[in-house]
Formats: C-alpha cells, structure tokens, sequence
C-alpha cells in the first residue's frame, strides 16, 4: 500500500485505519461494491467499525469475529444470502491479507477480485 494510502481517519471512530486489512473502504472496493471511479471519494472505515459488513468474514486469521445482534445479524438472515456474502467477503478479506503482503507491488486497479475485474473490463 502506497504511504499516501495510509493513515485516513475512520468516520465511525475517527481513529486512523493504519492497514489495509482493517479497511473497510478496500474491502469493498475489492469485492466490487465500490467502483474504482469513486473509491477516492469515499469516506474511510475500519471493518470492524462496519460490523453488518465484518459479520461475513469466515477466517481464522480474522479474529476476534463479529457479531451483530438485531435484524441485520446473519443467524437471523436467509442461509442462502448468507452463504452467498459470506463467501464474497471471505475472499475479499483474503484478498487484502495479499494485498498487504505485497506491500506495495499491486496496482490499486488490480485489487479488486478477479471475477469483480472480469466483470469491469
Ligand atoms: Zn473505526
């Protein structure tokens, strides 16, 4: 991740979101729900801040998990849309674990998941 790229302050708990692990904004952006056009104009976010996101993380190095109480939990929620985002947030989790491991060597328009790029082009 570029320097530039760190450091923005969340605007749930305004504490700086330091790795793009934690990033709520690129975990988006990487799963396709935010385009590349205005990825640079929305506001930053921890993943843990945004827990009906963080709540479809299913990875051990994900800890500790989330949970949402309310209407919006995921036990509460169709199995099939669960299972569904689950593993599309799994693997955009995933995918900034690679991202951070190489540190820099990616370019931002190929972040995001393969399919998410296939379905840009
Ligand atoms: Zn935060």
């Amino acid at each position: 991740m570029a320097k530039c790229d760190e450091g923005y302050p969340c605007q749930v708990c305004s504490e700086d979101v330091g790795s793009i692990v934690d990033s709520a904004l690129y975990l988006q952006y990487v799963i396709g729900w935010i385009d590349p056009e205005t990825l640079h104009t929305q506001r930053e976010c921890h993943v843990r801040c945004m827990p009906t996101l963080a709540q479809f993380i299913d990875d051990e190095r994900f800890v500790p998990a989330v949970f949402v109480e309310g209407d919006f939990d995921r036990r509460q929620l169709d199995t099939e849309f669960v299972r569904e985002r689950a593993q599309l947030v799994t693997e955009g989790f995933q995918r900034l674990l690679e991202l951070q491991a190489a540190r820099g060597e990616i370019a931002v328009v190929e972040y995001p998941l393969p399919h998410v790029r296939n379905k840009w082009q």
